[in-house]
């Protein structure tokens, strides 16, 4: 019913048209490297429908393995490319390894004449290499949820498709061609790619996009030096009414910073500033938040506890910085004060509560430094 002429045709003007909106989409963005492997890949797949698409009778073997070759390489750089959109590295042993072992057994098949051996080899390769990508494309969901999920899915779909072409093939027995196959799975093989091509190729730049646009929230609400959430992107977390009972907030401001500064240079108070970033981040639990909201001015937020634990937090970030080495023999090692306050009645607004952190962290300053002050009703009185 369907000609596979027509089809081939459909196949090579999809893939042509998603590899030029994959290679303009790369020059634009020359970090991107993976669109230039899903470019390349497609360019080797136009090029297997043109030279598979130039000869039909008489049959040519060698020009359905030089087809077929370019097609499964095509693949496997579609399949490279969606490792580096995952991990953003580029393997060179793995691939290569992979495409030996899938490109081998098509060339030995081809070179002793079992060309349909051959073309079940190159159908289980495809087969492989699509599941694969699609793999690859489920593994990095998180990023953009229901486009990831969907082109994991068309990628499946496609390497699916592949598989009753050579199961048909081997049940008919054609161990060796004698015309290009022909049949309703290498059909129903070309429309699934017509369909998966067209949506593979917006997803892409739907994602593509999606990560661009999730890479500039990221930068914008984070502090460049230390990795915490900026001033910003921490007030913004904060319900700014009616916070509820027990959640706390902790003021530190390192000591002496300045003359950390004049003494040592502004690259070991960077230095410290980072150290300093790395005990918040591995002394809180999964939902407090750490922010660097000045120079050397740092507020976390913890969720609902109680006083006693609150103050024990802020008591082992202070212990555990005052226990880093000495910056000097004379100097000694780098320390922190603390303000804590705690929403004693709910409906407190975070303005009040962070007031009265900010007390406390003056009382510590007052009370000479490298220590923690607030958290009970008195001294915020
Ligand atoms: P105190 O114990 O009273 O807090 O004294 P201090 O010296 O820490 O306080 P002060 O506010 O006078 O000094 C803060 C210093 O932090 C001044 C500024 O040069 C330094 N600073 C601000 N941002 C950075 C930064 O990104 N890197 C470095 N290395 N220093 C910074
Ligand atoms: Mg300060
Ligand atoms: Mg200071």
């Amino acid at each position: 019913m369907l000609d596979q002429y027509t089809l081939l045709i459909a196949i090579g003007i999809a893939a042509a048209g998603l590899m030029l909106t994959l290679l303009v989409t790369w020059i634009g963005a020359r970090r991107d490297s993976y669109l230039l492997s899903w470019g390349a890949g497609l360019g080797l797949i136009v090029l297997s429908v043109l030279v598979y698409g130039a000869f039909s009778t008489p049959y040519v073997p060698a020009l359905q393995f030089v087809a077929f070759e370019l097609l499964i390489s095509g693949s496997a750089l579609v399949h490279v490319g969606a490792v580096q959109f995952r991990t953003g590295r580029i393997g060179i042993v793995g691939p290569v390894l992979l495409w030996v072992g899938t490109t081998l057994p098509l060339a030995l098949a081809f070179a002793t004449g079992y060309s349909g051996v051959g073309t079940m080899m190159l159908n289980l390769g495809c087969a492989l290499y699509f599941s694969l990508a699609g793999y690859e494309f489920w593994r990095g969901r998180a990023e953009a949820p229901l486009a990831m999920w969907t082109q994991s899915l068309l990628y499946w779909l496609t390497g699916a498709s592949f598989l009753p072409c050579a199961a048909v093939l081997l049940l008919d027995g054609k161990l060796v061609l004698g015309e290009r196959p022909s049949n309703w799975a290498e059909d129903l093989n070309s429309l699934v790619i017509i369909v998966a091509l067209a949506g593979i190729g917006a997803l892409a730049l739907a994602i593509n996009q999606q990560r661009i646009t999730n890479a500039e929230r990221r930068r914008a609400s984070t502090d460049s030096l230390t990795g915490l959430l900026n001033r910003r992107a921490l007030f913004g977390t904060v319900p700014t009414e009616a916070l509820p009972e027990g959640l706390a907030v902790l003021m530190f401001d390192l000591d002496h910073f300045k003359t950390i500064n004049d003494s040592f240079g502004h690259g070991v108070g960077d230095q410290v500033l980072r150290q300093f970033a790395s005990i918040l981040d591995d002394s809180l639990r999964a939902g407090d938040q750490a922010a660097r909201i000045g120079g050397e001015e740092f507020c976390v937020v913890l969720q609902p506890l109680s006083r006693d634990d609150a103050r024990l937090v802020a008591e082992r970030v202070r212990a555990r910085l005052a226990g880093l080495p000495a910056l000097s023999a004379g100097f000694g090692p780098p320390t922190v004060s603390a303000g804590l306050a705690v929403v004693e009645s709910a409906g407190e607004t975070f303005e009040t509560l962070l007031a009265r952190a900010d007390a406390a962290l003056y009382a510590a300053k007052q009370a000479g430094r490298n220590c923690v002050r607030g958290g009970d009703t008195d001294l915020a009185a």
